[in-house]
């Protein structure tokens, strides 16, 4: 026997929690999916940027105000490694209270997820999607709840499950081979609500404020992030001082060092009648500019705007407009942020010079920088 929903979202991260909570007061039987048990902690340590923009979309959602130890972001100064271009961002310059705040995944998921289990949604935590089955008239996902197998049939499948577990279609993949090394840093100067972002030829090294101190963000080619993880506290705050310099005076580790590996996927079509991925499902980003989550709290925010009140939310012309539509978000935040990696973190020499041109250009141009700080808040939309 199949329990029917009218959507079922499978993934209770940031993202899937966002799409739930987007839907809680619509008249749609709902049903949130996500792996983890409810009470897990989760062991992730990364920080998440979040958009002037998306701070707007959390306030209509409910949740900005529960949301705790988020740090705003006042400047952001651009640089480059070995180079005297450099740009400073204010939020005073773009007329906003703060370019961007800082709150960490974990806070983000916690605070999303307390709201979703709020009312209004079936929230099956501990329950894993295992596979899924679409036809033009309704889709079926068959979930193993914590050893029992359960079958759903609903009228739209919304996969939010970051991308790893459930595969639609083929992905355009294209492998960095990077990875971000994330760690928490102390500086002798205090943060001042700035963050920096400091390019590299082995990738960009981001300073993001927090209460404790900064969040690192250090990407490099895979052997190398590897080696900076097996570094010892020393050796590494010493690696760490020659990449970013000493204009926080001394900087030093603290806690441990996570690794992630860096790829960029876009699916380019949507694959399946009925289902429709959103967040890193859809794609997953470098970190570069901090867009990912800010993305996908849009691709979110939007699909709950366009099925909210529609009698069959998975009816497969809304779901193909809503791609149409998410179409020009997406492939300009992705070809942003694929662009600053390929021109600014590389040893081409031809591209290594205009990448620094283009960064003393950015600083003398008004209009150029205030479309980079726009971009950074608000996405291709802005
Ligand atoms: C180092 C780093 C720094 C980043 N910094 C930023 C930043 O500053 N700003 C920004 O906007 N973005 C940033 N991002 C990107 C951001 O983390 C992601 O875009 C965001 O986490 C995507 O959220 P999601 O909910 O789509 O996926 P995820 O966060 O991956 O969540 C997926 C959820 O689905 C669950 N799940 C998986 N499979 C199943 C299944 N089969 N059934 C049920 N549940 C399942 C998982 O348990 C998980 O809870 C960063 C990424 C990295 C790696």
């Amino acid at each position: 026997m199949s329990e029917p929903y009218a959507i079922v979202i499978a993934g209770g991260g940031p993202v899937g929690a966002a799409l739930a909570l987007g839907l809680r007061d619509s008249s749609h039987r709902v049903a949130l999916l996500e792996s983890r048990a409810v009470d897990t902690v989760t062991d992730d340590t990364r920080v998440i940027a979040l958009s002037h923009g998306s701070r707007l979309i959390l306030e209509r959602l409910g949740v900005w105000q529960a949301l705790r130890d988020v740090t705003p972001i006042q400047t952001i100064t651009v640089s480059q490694q070995r180079r005297f271009g450099r740009v400073e961002l204010t939020a005073a310059e773009a007329r906003v209270p703060a370019l961007g705040y800082v709150a960490s995944y974990a806070a983000l998921q916690r605070t999303l997820m307390s709201a979703v289990t709020g009312g209004g949604v079936d929230v099956l935590s501990g329950c894993t999607a295992r596979e899924f089955n679409s036809t033009a008239d309704h889709a079926t996902v068959t979930v193993d709840d914590d050893g029992v197998t359960r079958h759903l049939l609903t009228s739209l499948l919304a996969l939010a499950d970051g991308g790893e577990s459930l595969r639609l279609a083929p992905m355009e993949e294209r492998d960095y081979r990077q990875s971000a090394l994330v760690c928490d840093v102390i500086s002798e100067a205090p943060h001042e609500n700035r963050a920096f972002e400091r390019f590299t030829p082995q990738g960009p090294l981001a300073l993001l404020p927090t209460p404790r101190g900064w969040s690192l963000v250090w990407t490099a080619r895979q052997a190398r992030a590897n080696a900076l993880a097996m570094l010892d506290d020393a050796q590494f705050n010493a690696e760490l001082q020659a990449a970013f310099g000493n204009l926080l005076g001394a900087l030093r580790v603290s806690g441990a060092r996570q690794l992630f590996p860096l790829k960029l996927k876009h699916a380019r079509r949507p694959g399946a009648p009925r289902v429709v991925l959103i967040g890193n499902a859809a794609q997953s980003l470098h970190p570069v500019a901090g867009q990912g989550f800010n993305l996908g709290l849009r691709d979110a925010w939007e699909l709950a705007r366009a099925v909210r009140d529609a009698h069959d939310p998975g009816d497969p012309l809304r779901i193909n407009t809503y791609f149409g539509e998410r179409r020009f978000d997406r492939t300009a935040t992705i070809l942003f942020t694929d662009t600053l990696i390929r021109l600014f973190s590389n040893d081409i020499p031809l591209l290594d010079r205009l990448s620094s041109a283009g960064i003393s250009a950015l600083a003398a141009i008004p209009p150029a920088k205030n479309l980079l700080v726009r971009r950074m808040m608000f996405g291709a939309h802005g």
